[in-house]
């Protein structure tokens, strides 16, 4: 069976965002450091001091960790601080990241065959300002993000957005995502193939049940190419 016939019925494909297009650490580390330089700003800590302390946080708590921000000033010893305005900070950060490489190619040679979505959970604000910072704004022919639905992954109604949109069902399309404690669940529910890509925070992480894994796993987001494109397509990003 070669790789274009495994997902042969797919006629979209709709992807995760973080730590599938991109590495999520790296907008937190993005985010801390527009912290730093506000904390250096206010004249109440150097930012590298700052900036290490979020890093030494960042390593022992894991860049999914709601409270690393908290972490961090209880470290440096900042405890009059008033956290959620560096929250706000953050959050409203213009993000440097660009997307895992070979990303905006991989898309672009989808796009003939494919129509192409994005699925994201989080606050929708941020994750607008993430998509436009890593250049992946035309990208995408449909982009909903769950927030805006007051839910999030798995719940099916996410992914019956997408079958209405593009007029497909089930097995005509394709979830692609790095997290099986959501990203699986809800698609395979309604139907839809799914793909895991080991990346980011994650990869090492065995999923609690088979029924909440993806079908099949790679490596890395672009080795999409080789499972879904015609040979010709494959002579890079294998
Ligand atoms: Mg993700």
């Amino acid at each position: 069976m070669t790789g274009g016939e495994i997902f042969g019925t797919c006629r979209a494909i709709v992807f995760d965002l973080d730590d599938t297009l991109y590495a999520q650490v790296a907008f937190k580390r993005s985010g801390f450091r527009a912290v730093a330089t506000r904390l250096a700003q206010e004249g109440i800590v150097d930012a590298p001091v700052a900036m290490a302390s979020m890093e030494r946080q960042l390593a022992a708590l894991g860049p999914s960790h709601p409270r690393i921000l908290d972490a961090a000033m209880a470290d440096l010893g900042l405890t009059g601080i008033r956290v959620d305005s560096l929250v706000s900070v953050f959050r409203d950060h213009r993000p440097a990241i660009c997307p895992y490489p070979g990303v905006i190619d991989l898309l672009t040679d989808l796009h003939p065959g494919f129509q192409l979505g994005l699925l994201t959970d989080g606050l929708a604000a941020v994750q607008r300002g993430k998509v436009g910072a890593l250049g992946l704004d035309g990208c995408f022919d449909a982009m909903l993000f769950s927030d805006e639905l007051n839910t999030s992954k798995p719940d099916p109604v996410l992914f019956e957005w997408f079958e209405r949109r593009f007029e497909l069902v089930g097995g005509q399309l394709l979830y692609v995502g790095d997290n099986p404690a959501k990203d699986f669940t809800g698609a395979r529910r309604r139907g839809w193939r799914t793909l895991r890509v080991m990346s980011g925070e994650h990869a090492g992480v065995i999923a609690p049940a088979t029924a909440k894994d993806a079908e099949l796993s790679i490596d890395c987001v672009t080795d999409l190419r080789r499972l879904v494109l015609p040979p010709a397509h494959q002579a890079w990003g294998d």
